[in-house]
């Protein structure tokens, strides 16, 4: 069940959002009247257009209630006579709540953390014997979400187990996919009543959350931030056309160490790994492909059989990339010429192994020296300091550092940009970096992350499917992305 959680300061405003919220696909609002009186609920609930759970948060739950307690309990227990479908009443307030027609919910909320004994606390809530008990906590790291989940997939009586904040976050679109009661969103951002809590229309329309049932395959993008990742809007629509009973969120793993457990608890059929955790998915996994064995670095991980696959599609979607561009400008590809691949880290690495595999004189330049000088060796390159770059004197010029995302940077100087080259960024927010508006004002011929960052996930979704994405649909994206 999908609730809209609404904290309106009168009846209009109240029957509004009911409105709204019915229309983008709410099966039922939470009307917190913190800010409420009896007269207003009692037009709220003569008016209601969806079924309501009716909550009333004080202040030592997180919530904006200033009247007194008794006051509080007897609002609740108003609702339930003028006809409120569910009503909400905390786990440390409950003293034989006289819940009459309606369903009683039993919340327990934890702005600061995740309690150790998630089962015992349910437990001792299901005691009660309420419809449902619900567990609205914060996770402080991935395995604080993966026991969350683990928790809701155990849960004996009915239970919604709800993250509050980022970690965990997957849990609320997929909450029946574990077992969970109901799920709670907002109308739009900045209507939040909680922290972490997504709109309406992100689980209705971009997570299909309605059609999720306990055997739709789990897919997700493992990294730390992964806010940013495009990943669930191309492949959730990938999976739609497919006709797919399947889904892709986002994970935060804060941790290389528990990629492992993080699978498990999710119990995800495949992964893309993103920054920082590429080189711990490399340790991580059962058995690598030879693209990640000789990067060093899995951006995709399958399970097959209980035994965790690692591959790397980063190779082939920048070298991709960089071959069609190199064409455009050469009419051949990078064989003997000089490529310098910036940074040293996950993409680095697939790039520099992928360009010395098309014949390319690879020279690695990054902040650390000793990682430049590794990485140029394992390639049979040269190395250099990023305050020497001129000595390059490469015509195929590669970003693969984070700078130019977010800071309009760059880290090839301006000047040292020709006619006669070709950049590739590995960036692709924003698309066009400084590092490739430089060149192109220079004449240089250019290909972007996301043109990379499709093409890896063509190479990802053949991993996942056995196929990749329909050729429409990658232009769709290139031209909108
Ligand atoms: P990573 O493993 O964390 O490596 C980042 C590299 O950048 C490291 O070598 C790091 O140097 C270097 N670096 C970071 N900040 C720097 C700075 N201010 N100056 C100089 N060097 C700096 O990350 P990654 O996975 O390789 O990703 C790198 C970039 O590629 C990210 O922006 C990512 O979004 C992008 N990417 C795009 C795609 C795509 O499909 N388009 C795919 C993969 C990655 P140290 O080692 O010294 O810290």
């Amino acid at each position: 069940m999908i609730v809209c959680s609404i904290l309106p300061r009168d009846p209009a405003a109240a029957l509004a959002a009911m409105r709204q919220a019915g229309a983008a696909g709410a099966d039922a609002v939470e009307l917190r009247c913190d800010l409420l009186e009896a007269a207003d609920l009692r037009a709220i609930l003569a008016g209601k257009p969806l079924p309501v759970i009716v909550a009333c948060r004080p202040a030592w739950e997180g919530g904006r209630w200033r009247g007194t307690e008794g006051d509080r309990v007897g609002l609740l227990e108003e609702a339930c006579l003028l006809g409120a479908d569910y009503v909400d009443v905390e786990f440390k307030a409950y003293k034989d709540f006289p819940r009459r027609e309606a369903k009683l919910i039993v919340s327990w909320h934890d702005f600061e953390a995740t309690p150790e004994d998630l089962d015992g606390l349910l437990a001792r809530m299901a005691a009660l014997e309420p419809l449902v008990s619900k567990l609205a906590v914060t996770p402080r790291s991935a395995a604080d979400a993966a026991r969350l989940v683990e928790a809701q997939k155990r849960a004996q009586a009915p239970a919604a187990c709800v993250p509050m904040g980022d970690f965990g976050e997957a849990l609320r679109p997929l909450h029946v996919r574990y077992g969970g009661f109901l799920t709670y969103a907002s109308l739009g951002p900045g209507a939040e009543t909680a922290p972490g809590q997504p709109s309406i229309e992100e689980l209705v329309r971009d997570y299909r959350a309605k059609t999720v049932d306990d055997e739709t395959k789990v897919y997700a993008v493992l990294g730390d931030p992964v806010a940013h990742s495009r990943g669930p809007a191309v492949f959730n629509r990938l999976f739609r056309d497919l006709g797919l009973n399947a889904r892709y969120v986002r994970i935060r793993v804060d941790d290389g160490r528990r990629l492992r457990d993080v699978i498990r608890a999710w119990e995800l059929c495949g992964a893309s790994v993103t920054a920082p955790l590429k080189e711990d998915a490399r340790r991580e996994v059962d058995e690598v492909d030879g693209t990640a064995e000789a990067a060093g670095a899995v951006n995709t991980i399958v399970a097959r059989e209980g035994r965790l696959v690692g591959a790397n599609t980063d190779a082939a979607g920048a070298v991709g990339e960089i071959l069609d561009a190199a064409r455009r400008k050469w009419r051949h590809g990078v064989y003997g010429l000089r490529a310098l691949v910036l940074g040293t880290g996950g993409a680095a690495r697939a790039i520099a192994h992928g360009l010395a595999a098309e014949g390319a004189r690879v020279i690695v330049a990054g902040r650390t020296p000793e990682r430049a000088r590794a990485l140029a060796e394992s390639v049979g390159g040269d190395f250099l300091q990023l305050s020497r770059l001129i000595e390059a004197r490469a015509q195929v010029i590669c970003n693969a550092t984070p700078v130019g995302m977010g800071a309009d940077e760059s880290l090839f100087p301006k000047e040292l940009w020709k006619a006669d080259c070709v950049a590739f960024d590995a960036v692709y927010t924003p698309r066009a970096t400084r590092f490739l508006r430089e060149a192109a004002e220079a004449g240089a011929e250019t290909a972007d992350g996301v043109g990379m960052f499709l093409r890896q996930a063509d190479g990802q979704a053949k991993l996942f499917l056995g196929r990749g994405f329909p050729a429409e649909l990658l232009n769709e994206f290139r031209r909108r992305m």
